[in-house]
């Protein structure tokens, strides 16, 4: 056993062998080029065939700053590997391309692109795809059944912060001889394992938490050799690898990602219960609370809770719409996981392009606001939601 073995997630983060630079540095050096030169036309060949590993080609991930970072990626989530992706939709994408060609059910609620992704552009090139409702997971083993090959799901997910059994799902589709691939944006690895949960593959937008800061598009992808060993050409022919620079921003930001989520997660936490009390507010979707239907779960399932939740205003759209106008600390911007606090009205930005009767069967009402708390004292954040909720 190595020190390295017994070290907690920020340690290894920080002191991992391959964070470190033989010129001494402590952070990821960046090597911003697409090409690498070789002496002989017998070494370039050697790296090509794959007979020995080396640079080559930055668009096929090989470049030493992409290979430290994917190393660091497969260690949060205690992989054997990572690909690391230029948009958590890069990622999806490829993962879906690789592994859904006998198709793909999803279970629960999902983010609005990833809906899109399912229900319009992969069906138009043959691939059979199912979006369940949570409410229906009854139908999953007859569409397993039928030879689907991918099972995916989000949890938490977006925006409802539903929960799903992940050794549950896990079990089931490997009943029937399908992977599991699970979204674990919201969650980050600071608070869910997937992969020691019977998963076959992580994903993560790391635009929101890996990244942290909202100044990064990227996304990953976490998991066995085997696994990922298919995805490598569609990234490839795609076109879709991190880009080297952003690959470094993402490394120096990973060093504080336990640090960032473990301060979202106690403020969403006191944040959650605070507007749960509050006259002004019908429901809070918060997997922390007891009255969260997925509470049980989620506390078997999760060292943490996240920094999402979600509110139903009482009153209409333009009430909400109110409320999240007049925040000031939280900004109204889409996406989530950075550092400031934000809040968006599902239905008219992640959601925005689901129908809204789609959107209304899915729970995701016109009076839901999605906050993401991020690092500010939370008293501030406190103040700001009581004046803007009276
Ligand atoms: N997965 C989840 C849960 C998301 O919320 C998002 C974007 O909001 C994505 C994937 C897509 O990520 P990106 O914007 O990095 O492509």
């Amino acid at each position: 056993m190595t020190d390295q073995d017994v070290w907690g997630m920020t340690t290894r983060i920080i002191h991992g062998q391959d964070c470190k630079d033989a010129q001494g540095s402590p952070s990821l050096p960046l090597y911003d080029t697409t090409t690498f030169a070789f002496k002989t036309t017998e070494a370039l060949l050697s790296v090509i065939e794959g007979t020995h590993e080396g640079n080559l080609y930055t668009r096929y991930g090989m470049n030493p700053t992409l290979r430290a970072l994917e190393t660091m990626l497969a260690a949060l989530e205690g992989a054997e590997q990572a690909w690391a992706f230029s948009s958590g939709m890069a990622a999806l994408s490829a993962v879906f391309l690789a592994h859904g060609q006998q198709g793909i059910v999803c279970v629960g609620d999902c983010y609005g692109g990833t809906l899109e992704l399912m229900q319009t552009q992969l069906p138009s090139l043959g691939i059979k795809t199912h979006t369940l409702l949570s409410s229906e997971g009854d139908r999953l083993a007859s569409i397993l059944k039928a030879g689907i090959g991918l099972l995916f799901f989000e949890s938490p997910s977006n925006p409802t912060l539903q929960i799903v059994d992940i050794h549950a799902m896990a079990d089931l589709a490997h009943a029937y001889g399908a992977k599991v691939v699970i979204d674990s944006t919201f969650a980050t690895p600071v608070n869910q394992q997937p992969l020691s949960l019977g998963a076959d593959l992580v994903v993560h937008s790391a635009t929101k938490y890996l990244g942290g800061h909202s100044d990064l598009t990227a996304g990953a992808v976490m998991g066995s050799t085997a696994m990922l060993k298919p995805i490598a050409p569609w990234r490839k022919n795609l076109g879709t690898a991190i880009a080297p620079v952003t690959a470094a921003l993402l490394a120096r930001s990973l060093r504080t990602l336990p640090l960032r989520v473990r301060q979202q997660n106690a403020s969403a936490g006191r944040i959650a219960q605070f507007l749960e009390g509050h006259p002004q507010v019908t429901r809070v979707y918060y997997p922390g609370l007891p009255s969260h239907p997925g509470h049980d779960l989620a506390c078997r399932q999760m060292q943490g809770f996240g920094g999402m939740l979600a509110l139903d205003i009482a009153g209409q759209r333009e009430d909400a719409t109110r409320v999240a106008e007049k925040l000031n600390l939280f900004l109204l911007a889409p996406s989530l996981g950075g550092t400031e606090s934000l809040v968006t009205q599902p239905c008219t930005t992640s959601h925005h392009d689901v129908d809204p009767a789609e959107r209304l069967r899915r729970g995701i009402g016109d009076t839901m606001l999605r906050l993401s708390v991020g690092i500010e004292d939370v008293d501030d954040l406190l103040a700001d939601l009581e004046q803007a909720l009276s």
